[in-house]
């Protein structure tokens, strides 16, 4: 009993016990019975069990009864209390197992049915009696008896059965009255069982038991067709039921789906009221195509984006709007429509403008099928790309030109060299020739008139340089001052070599920059594709190479590369990482070469010759490791350094010596020194560290640097001239001087430059041009000195032209320091013998 709680528990032993008991008391009662007696209790247990099987539903109402309880009162009738309560306890066992799988059940069943009849009968019985001996004789009695025990039954039976489950849930054992209402049913058949039990008793009383015979059976087949025909009553409502549901679902799924219909069909037109609107008014250009790319309707959008008329596209072809180049991949597209698979494609093209101009157009075109329209057709949106486009074209051309000159940049030159290489190296071959231009002291430029004028000297620079080369040539500024050109088809070595020509020539010419007059120099390297490279890369450093290999000749002049020169330019890497810590380690130091008065062999002075004593590479001359100071900007560090060397180093010979205090002191001045804004108060620097007298420092500017850096240096020149410092003209007829500007510049000296004076005796137009200079600088009077006199005999052809100063190998070679103290303490009597 596993749901029973206690009192459930003693309840239902309670029950079973008292019931056994009755069981065994009516068993003794009816020890005595015969066997029609049996035979009775057998038949009502029978007739009992098969109305159990037969219940009748009550119409209208999901509750049933069964009559068996007609055959248990009847045998109450007949038999008295005991055997009713036999088979009352029988028909609720049978009852039980087949309705319940509960043990406590099936035996509880029998159990309160025993009790429940064996109560209330013998009260019946009781009752009975009392009415007759009230002399209440007749049928009344009976029935009066009848429904009271019926109604004491029906309590007893509902009270006991539903007993254990209240108790279970500790609910009042006693209901009263209220069973009535839940049980109802019950006790109705109860009682209308008990009334027919008491007129079939009636009946047998009067007319005897075949009587019995008969109704019993009609009763049964009266039960049996009762309950066939409430089933069948029941099912015929069932389907009338589901018949009417299934109408009424029918009606509402029509209602329902006329709605919907009438929904789509507004939804329908509302979307193809919006498509329209949407199409007419949308801001981006769209029209409904035929597969063949016909138009047969275009909003307004499309036709301003085509600068059409309103309303003049429709039945147009799309494809005649296109730009030729673009209509083929249109075409095939177009054409893959018809494919199944067809998912529609979005493509960029150029459409004609009505005004001429080309339009960028971004169009995606993909399956339409219009409401209402059986055939689908092609929907086109195209928008107008035309601003963006021209910002890619414009980032573009940023991208792989130079800002400021508009040519191609080094990255766009690569990709074309590269082409050129490898179309070179095609079976058709297409020769060509890679040229380098750099600049010669660019950087000058922008250190005097400023970056602006470098700029603008870039700018003109680039245009010139375009201006000369043929049409299929690329011209390209790979940064700074480095200019390349490809020329193409070049069949012979000298057509690159004319085009040098040509180029430098026309740099040469002088350019108006920022109010000045510049002249521009530039050294070319210059390399072949039949060298056979494999890669732009090779080619491009190989004509880098040969710049270096120009730009150390010289400067303003080409050279073609030679495998020689990788080891040329190598080793002036090597020395460019060197150079920097040379200055830093003491490893320069300054010869000074003697300067003597031709007249009379007399020591005038010395010039002050910068050397490397290089700690692998020996003794280094100028030539050297200056142009390589000059580029990597290190001139200033060599310049001051030799300055205040020398000017100490004068200083201190005129100390010791005072017949040495008129001796001077000659130095080199660069482009870059006479450029910078600080040149006047490094000179000046060095002249008070050193307690030198400006008069007795002379600077040497060479004529080239002179004449390209007149106008910014000129101030300075003034300066220091106002100081008392000198100035020369170094390598003087080298250059381009206009004697119109000679006479104004502040200088004291011209130095003849050495090849005039190599040439004296040999060339007769150099002695006349050492002459003119002679005289010239008598004219103008400033002094002239004559450098690399080399022989006896050039000297002595100098003096006769009257030049009083002259320096070179024959006179003596650059003294180290201590060669030159050695000479002022030793001086030959009467000054240099070589003069004698
Ligand atoms: P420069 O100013 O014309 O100096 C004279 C050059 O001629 C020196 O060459 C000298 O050694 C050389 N020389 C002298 N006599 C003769 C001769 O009889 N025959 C030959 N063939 N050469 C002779 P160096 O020392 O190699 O200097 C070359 C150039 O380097 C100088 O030419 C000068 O322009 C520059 N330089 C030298 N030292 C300095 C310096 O400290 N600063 C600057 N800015 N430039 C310097
Ligand atoms: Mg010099
Ligand atoms: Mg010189």
């Amino acid at each position: 009993m596993p749901d029973y709680n206690r009192q459930a528990t003693v309840y239902w032993w309670s029950v079973v016990m008292l019931g056994a008991v009755l069981l065994v008391v009516c068993l003794v009662m009816l020890a005595e019975l015969g066997w029609s007696g049996w035979l009775q209790i057998a038949a009502a247990l029978l007739l009992a069990m098969l109305a159990g099987l037969f219940p009748v539903r009550v119409p209208g109402s999901k509750n049933s009864f069964v009559v068996s309880e007609i055959f248990i009162f009847l045998l109450l009738l007949l038999q008295g209390p005991a055997a009713a309560t036999l088979v009352a306890s029988g028909e609720a066992a049978i009852g039980s197992y087949r309705t319940s799988k509960r043990w406590t059940s099936r035996i509880f069943s029998p159990a309160a049915g025993a009790i429940t009849m064996a109560s209330t009968a013998w009260i019946f019985e009781a009752t009975l009696l009392a009415l007759q001996s009230l002399g209440w004789t007749g049928a009344a009695p009976l029935l009066a008896s009848s429904m009271l025990f019926a109604a004491m039954y029906f309590l007893v039976s509902a009270h006991l059965t539903s007993g254990v489950i209240r108790l279970k849930r500790s609910e009042p054992f006693f209901q009263g009255l209220a069973m009535v209402s839940v049980f109802r049913w019950v006790g109705m058949a109860y009682a209308g069982s008990a009334a027919v039990a008491a007129l079939l008793f009636l009946t047998y009383q009067q007319s005897g038991a075949s009587v019995l015979m008969v109704m019993v059976p009609l009763l049964c087949m009266l039960l049996v067709t009762l309950h066939f025909y409430f089933r069948q009553q029941e099912s015929a409502a069932a389907v009338h039921e589901a018949h009417s549901e299934a109408v009424e679902r029918e009606k509402l799924m029509l209602a329902r789906e006329s709605e919907t219909a009438a929904r789509h069909l507004r939804e329908l037109q509302a979307s193809e009221r919006r498509f329209h609107a949407a199409f007419t008014h949308a801001s981006i250009g769209m029209a409904l195509l035929q597969f063949d790319g016909r138009i047969l309707q275009a909003n307004r959008a499309l036709e301003a984006l085509l600068g059409q008329p309103s309303g003049t596209l429709t039945q147009r072809l799309l494809l005649d709007f296109v730009v030729p180049e673009d209509l083929r991949d249109l075409v095939d597209q177009l054409g893959l429509t018809s494919d199944r698979e067809f998912e529609g494609f979005t493509r960029e093209l150029r459409c004609r403008h009505g005004e001429g101009h080309v339009v960028w157009a971004s169009v995606h075109c993909s399956f339409f099928t219009e409401p209402g329209a059986e055939e689908p057709c092609l929907i086109l949106q195209a928008q107008d790309i035309s601003a963006r486009r021209q910002a890619e074209a414009g980032l573009q051309h940023l991208a792989f030109h130079d800002g400021l000159t508009g040519l191609p940049n080094r990255r766009r030159f690569q990709d074309d060299l590269a082409s050129a290489v490898a179309r070179s190296r095609s079976p058709q071959g297409h020769p060509f020739a890679l040229l380098f231009l750099d600049f010669d002291r660019f950087k000058l430029v922008n250190d005097s008139l400023g970056h602006g004028a470098g700029d603008e000297l870039l700018i003109q620079v680039a245009r010139r340089i375009h201006d000369h080369v043929r049409p299929g040539d690329t011209v390209a500024r790979l940064g700074g001052d480095e200019f390349a050109i490809i020329a193409r088809n070049v069949e012979h070595e000298r057509h690159a070599l004319v085009l040098a020509e040509r180029v430098m020539h026309a740099l040469r010419q002088p350019f108006q920059v920022a109010g000045a007059e510049l002249t521009a120099s530039a050294s070319i390297g210059i390399t072949f594709s039949a060298f056979g490279y494999e890669t732009a890369e090779d080619m491009l450093r190989d004509a880098d190479t040969a710049m270096y290999k120009a730009k150390a000749s010289g400067k303003g002049r080409y050279a073609v590369f030679d495998a020689s020169l990788h080891t040329a330019v190598s080793e002036r890497l090597r020395l460019e990482g060197e150079l920097r810590h040379a200055i830093e380690d003491g490893q320069l130091t300054v010869e000074y070469q003697p300067l003597f008065d031709l007249r009379d062999g007399r020591l005038d002075g010395f010039e002050a010759l910068v050397r490397w004593r290089h700690p692998a590479g020996g003794t280094l001359a100028p030539s050297a490791f200056l142009p390589i100071a000059e580029e990597t900007g290190q001139m200033l560090q060599v310049s001051d350094f030799v300055m205040h060397c020398a000017c100490r180093q004068l200083r201190d010979w005129q100390r010791i010596d005072p017949s040495l205090a008129e001796l001077s002191m000659s130095i080199n001045v660069s482009a870059d020194d006479l450029a910078h804004p600080s040149f006047v108060a490094r000179v000046t620097r060095a002249l008070v560290e050193s307690g030198l007298r400006p008069q007795h420092l002379t600077l040497e500017l060479t004529e080239n640097i002179l004449m390209s850096r007149i106008e910014g240096g000129l101030a300075a020149l003034n300066q220091l001239r106002a100081l008392g410092v000198k100035l020369a003209v170094d390598d003087f007829g080298t250059g381009y001087s206009s004697l119109s500007h000679l006479s104004k510049l502040p200088i004291d000296c011209l130095k003849i430059d050495r090849s005039f004076v190599h040439q004296l005796l040999r060339a007769p137009d150099d002695d006349a041009v050492v002459r003119a200079i002679i005289q010239l600088g008598g004219s103008l009077r400033k002094s002239v000195v004559a450098e690399g006199i080399e022989s006896q005999a050039q000297m002595d052809q100098l003096r006769s032209m009257g030049c009083e100063l002259g320096q070179g190998f024959h006179l003596s070679l650059p003294l180290s320091v201590q060669a030159a103290s050695e000479l002022l303490r030793h001086p030959r009597p009467g000054g240099n013998a070589a003069l004698h």
